[in-house]
């Protein structure tokens, strides 16, 4: 099971960008070390027995991750690196060679690998890792392709020069001086392939692994058998890890690019390492084959494993992204239907229900009514003298009025289960669960005086004022019969206001009740 949840999908600090535009003293001394000791690895373990041929030059990857994770603010603590790195080695050069040449070459050195191998490879990451996150396909692609192949290449057609000028290297030997600038930018590009993705991918925060739980549990033993091989490597001199490289593609496909880079520069490690003191699968009779033969074969189990984790990441942020698109289409489409539901149940000019509305809820209320054996009461509103008050006061004003009448009545049967509605024309109607004819009739009474309290003008009615008949009924209504006779109950006992002078409310005859039922109400 895939928990996109836990892959992070914005770093907090993009990997591109450099978070301190000047490194802390600690952050220089701990690049100057790390340079120093993988260095020191190169030289002293990577070296093939009896030559100067280092296979991996890890300082090449360190220097580039440093300048893409604290800025090129750095360089001084790479600088240094290269030059407590390399000077040493230099005093062992030509017999000829004073300390002071050594010192000056060790400088030049270190100008380059500052210059070529950190600024220029970051400019290069910078120009094209998009987005600054390595962790995608493309830019894992671009990253081997276009940023680590011109530095290495670069840097050690500068550094050849440097040599040769200074006597390290006889310029005039070509195929010697092709072979050490071609070896040198093998072993560099080697360094930018394990340590500099190792390097950035760790420090980065968008590569933070989604873990399986389960692949937790395993992730320490693995880990101490990666550790073990590279140890059988370098103390007993047998190169096994080679044997494992499946373990590779598990953790590139179960647990990200974190463990993915951690696996190949584990396993460069100690082929290296043997390839160095002649053992192992790549410990040919020719030493630049064997760097040859050990480069080919960690990259062509680094690209697919570094591939594989990317993908893997790259599908579960396309579905988390699916996901996230498709719950918040979702709220939309339930925002939208509340609001279709509200305008489809309500009346456009009053905002009250709409009959359609009424119709829902009488009918519930009808059987909830009679399954509770409880009363339910329904009154009709009709506005009296309105066509005449259309021809008097116009047709807007009329449409005013009927918001005006609306709103008295809303305010007026506001208990929580009272419904009011917009019957049609200047029709309303009220549904009062709960209620007696009794009450309803109250309620009614309470409802024209409230209209002659509010005394709405008109120019056309005997009273001067907006008035309204009320005719009301309720029941305890039978489950088998139809809520519709209660409705022309109301209705008929509205006519009856009419008839009676309008301007009043009228309780339904008990005939007109709906029979079966029980009526609550004698007139
Ligand atoms: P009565 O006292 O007998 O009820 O007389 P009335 O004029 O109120 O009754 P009648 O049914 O003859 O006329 C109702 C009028 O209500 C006719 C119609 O023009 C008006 N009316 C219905 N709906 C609307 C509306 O939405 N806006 C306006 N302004 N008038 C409406
Ligand atoms: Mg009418
Ligand atoms: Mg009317």
């Amino acid at each position: 099971m895939l928990r996109p949840q836990a892959v992070p999908l914005a770093a907090g600090v993009p990997p591109g960008a450099a978070p301190h535009a000047h490194p802390t003293l600690r952050q220089h001394a701990a690049v100057f070390l790390v340079y120093l000791v993988s260095g020191w690895l190169g030289i002293r373990y990577g070296t093939i027995a009896g030559t100067s041929l280092s296979m991996l030059w890890l300082p090449s990857g360190i220097s580039l991750a440093a300048c893409v994770r604290y800025g090129v603010g750095i360089w001084p603590a790479l600088w240094l690196g290269s030059f407590a790195t390399n000077t040493p080695f230099l005093l062992g050069g030509p017999a000829e060679a004073s300390v002071a040449r050594a010192v000056l070459v060790g400088m030049g050195t270190a100008t380059i690998n500052t210059t070529v191998q950190a600024l220029y490879a970051h400019a290069l990451y910078r120009r094209f890792i998009a987005d600054g996150n390595i962790q995608s396909a493309r830019n894992i692609v671009n990253f081997l392709f276009k940023v680590a192949l011109a530095p290495s290449a670069a840097n050690m057609l500068l550094l050849t020069l440097l040599f040769g000028l200074a006597g390290y290297v006889d310029l005039g030997n070509v195929p010697l001086a092709l072979s050490v600038c071609i070896a040198g930018a093998m072993a560099d590009y080697h360094g930018y392939f394990v340590a500099g993705l190792f390097g950035i991918t760790w420090m980065s925060q968008a590569t933070r692994p989604s873990w399986r739980p389960r692949w937790r549990t395993v992730a320490l033993p693995l880990s101490a058998v990666l550790v073990l091989l590279v140890a059988v490597t370098v103390f007993w001199h047998r190169a096994a890890i080679h044997l494992v490289t499946m373990l590779g593609v598990l953790a590139a496909l179960y647990s990200g690019l974190r463990a993915a880079t951690g696996f190949v520069l584990c396993a460069s490690l100690a082929l290296t390492i043997a390839t160095a003191q002649h053992v192992g699968p790549f410990a040919l009779s020719d030493d630049v084959g064997s760097l040859i033969a050990l480069l080919m074969f960690v990259i062509g189990l680094g690209v697919p494993v570094y591939l594989l984790a990317a993908h893997r990441y790259e599908l579960m942020r396309s579905k988390q992204e699916l996901e996230d698109k498709v719950a918040e289409r979702t709220s939309e489409l339930r925002a939208a239907n509340q609001r279709l539901e509200v305008l489809s149940n309500s009346d456009g000019l009053t905002g009250l229900a709409n009959r359609r509305h009424f119709d829902t809820v009488l009918e519930r209320e009808w059987r909830r009514a009679a399954r509770d054996g409880a009363s339910l009461a329904i009154g009709m509103v009709d506005v009296d003298w309105f066509k005449r008050y259309n021809d008097h006061h116009g047709h807007a004003a009329g449409d005013a009025c009927l918001r005006a009448v609306a709103q008295l009545l809303a305010a007026q049967l506001a208990r929580a289960g009272d419904l009011v509605a917009r019957y049609g024309g200047e029709e309303f109607v009220f549904v009062l669960p709960g209620t007696t004819a009794e009450e309803a009739l109250a309620l009614a009474h309470r409802i024209g005086a409230a209209l002659r309290h509010e005394a709405l003008p008109h120019g056309d009615s005997p009273l001067g004022i907006v008035s309204a008949s009320i005719g009301v009924a309720a029941c305890v209504p039978d489950i088998r019969q139809d809520a519709t006779a209660l409705v022309q109950a109301a209705d008929a006992a509205m006519y009856r206001a009419k008839e009676q002078g309008r301007d009043q409310a009228v309780p339904a005859l008990p005939s007109a009740v709906p029979s079966a039922g029980t009526p609550v109400l004698a007139a």
